[in-house]
């Protein structure tokens, strides 16, 4: 199972280890072609307008059919570039999950913060680092819930799609990145 990990910007690096830490063989993807022998991808923390400025056009064709059609797992930045509808400004998102989301919904960097919540992963409330993050303000049907931070939903996920508006990479519980694993192995 070859797992990509977009490396155009961002906290990259922190995905790689923890897919590594889970057995995943993992690939920085930085061109086009990569993308043709990943199994999953994760598109990870950063800022988003950058990766829209850094996404030229055969990467960004690449990454818009493989979203559409691979397990793909999106934090935070990641999530906002996954989304149908993106506010606060509007900006495209590439249409993968039918959620609408507002960037930097819960203050500035200053207003990053650490919360526990409950999951439906199974065990403990989830430690999640929330660093400019994004609001997750509308969900589609047949959008699973899978985290909540007081009432709104943080952790989604539809078909083979999951996005998370914090950074579990940077926690030491392994349980989303898990769960994306066995979305990919599930050839979903
Ligand atoms: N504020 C960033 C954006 O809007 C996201 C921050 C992050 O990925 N930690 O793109």
């Amino acid at each position: 199972m070859t797992i990509g990990v977009l490396a155009l910007q961002g906290d990259f690096d922190a995905h790689r280890r923890r897919l590594e830490e889970l057995g995943a063989e993992v690939v920085l993807v930085r061109k086009p072609e990569q993308f043709d022998d990943i199994d999953g991808l994760v598109s990870p923390g950063g800022e988003s307008t950058t990766f829209l400025k850094l996404l030229d056009g055969a990467c960004f064709r690449k990454l818009n059919d493989f979203v559409h059609s691979k397990p793909t797992f999106g934090t935070c930045a990641g999530a906002i570039m996954l989304a149908r509808q993106v506010e606060n400004p509007h900006q495209p998102g590439l249409d993968a999950i039918d959620i609408t989301i507002r960037r930097n919904a819960y203050g500035r960097q200053i207003d990053s913060t650490i919360v526990e919540g409950a999951t439906t992963l199974g065990g403990d409330p989830l430690e999640m680092v929330f660093i400019r993050a994004p609001r997750i303000e509308r969900v589609g049907e047949g959008i699973e819930v899978l985290a909540r931070r007081d009432g709104d939903p943080v952790l989604v996920r539809q078909g083979s799609v999951m996005v998370a508006t914090f950074h579990p990479e940077l926690s030491s519980d392994t349980r989303v990145h898990a769960e994306f694993l066995k979305l990919v192995k599930n050839g979903k």
